[in-house]
């Protein structure tokens, strides 16, 4: 199958977010493959210096979202491609690159698809998406409705996904000998300990929202009192109203040592998707399921965030998870399963169909 030949280019193709010659070099690919399969011509737009693959209307009523970065750095995830029987594995195939391709070969199908559909493919999505999130809270506030090309669970439409929040508290102390005269320094580790205590207490697992310190650092030499530490923290929410609670909170925080200074940075990233925006397009899916045949998709919320929050939040009727069925986005098993392909596409052209009739 030519999606396959053009699917093993792609993931053969490495494209970590960091690396933007990388990046640009898998749109120019993506954009050699769309040419190969649609009129008119995609093109490579950049957006704050990031390229980004653009195909069909410039001012769509449906946008099928994806992303061609990946979170491998290259030669991290090695053979770059392998088939046994059924399963793909490479970087970055089941999120999202199967899921890009599905939806080139979906609009494939529909002649004239171009006048009110776009497929777009940013290259900054697993880092934040800063340079691309205006894009696409412009596009989806005059859209009807943002398809997004990220990876299923087990085959199921993402209805729900968390928000996510992300923060850096730097703690300044004093340094000092810590032989001679430890006393007169302000030790920035024992604060910084106090601090991760009272941040995992902000976690409430009853409402799914999870506070995380991940990344810590403190102090330079074993025999200095410390004069700074850094803490990363990651928290994750299916509502906005706990991502607003745990920010005030964090940006309360005070250190005990009186001269000690504590500085925030970060904040409220991705805010979440839910239901009132997925509701509606996930009961067309299931009927354009049935239609054609196929068993119901199913639905599910999931702890990630992705760039479809962003256009939820914009004002648009938003369905997630429409791209591979596989398993291991971000894991050394990430895979997907080759004969999804076809229905995956049948599935999403059907749909496109009775999104955009009359
Ligand atoms: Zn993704």
């Amino acid at each position: 199958m030519a999606i396959i030949e053009n699917l093993k280019k792609l993931v053969e193709f490495e494209s970590p977010s960091e690396d933007l010659a990388a990046c640009r070099g898998v749109v120019e690919l993506a954009i050699q493959i769309a040419n190969e399969n649609l009129k008119p011509e995609a093109q490579l737009i950049e957006e704050n210096s990031r390229p980004i693959f653009w195909w069909g209307s410039k001012n769509p009523e449906v946008i099928l979202l994806g992303h061609l970065d990946t979170v491998w750095p290259k030669g991290s995830f090695l053979p770059t491609w392998s088939v046994s029987g059924d399963i793909a594995k490479g970087p970055g195939i089941f999120d999202m690159k199967a899921g890009f391709l599905q939806a080139i070969y979906a609009v494939k199908e529909i002649p004239d698809a171009h006048l009110k559909v776009a497929v777009i493919a940013t290259t900054d999505e697993e880092v934040g998406s800063q340079s691309s999130k205006a894009l696409i809270e412009r596009l989806s506030k005059s859209a009807s409705a943002v398809l997004v090309l990220e990876a299923s669970l087990n085959g199921k439409a993402k209805t729900g996904r968390k928000g996510t929040s992300m923060y850096q508290i730097a703690l300044h102390g004093r340094a000092s000998h810590a032989g001679l005269e430890p006393e007169k320094g302000i030790n920035a580790t024992t604060e910084i300990a106090a601090i991760v205590i009272e941040v995992a207490k902000l976690a409430n697992p009853e409402l799914g929202t999870t506070v995380v310190p991940t990344v810590m650092h403190a102090g330079t030499t074993t025999n200095t009192v410390p004069a700074l530490a850094t803490l990363d923290i990651d928290i994750r929410s299916f509502s906005a109203a706990e991502l607003i609670r745990v920010d005030s909170a964090i940006k309360k925080l005070e250190a005990t040592h009186p001269e000690a200074k504590l500085e925030v940075t970060g904040g409220i990233n991705r805010p979440p998707l839910e239901l009132a925006a997925t509701s509606e397009l996930y009961e067309i899916l299931e009927k354009v399921a049935k239609k054609i045949g196929m068993a119901p998709i199913g639905q599910a919320s999931v702890g990630g965030a992705s760039d479809g929050n962003f256009a939820a939040a914009a004002g648009a009727r938003v369905l997630d998870g429409l791209g591979a069925v596989g398993d291991g986005a971000h894991a050394p098993h990430e895979q997907i399963l080759l004969s999804s392909i076809p229905s995956r596409v049948k599935l999403l052209t059907a749909f496109i169909k009775e999104l955009i009739r009359d």
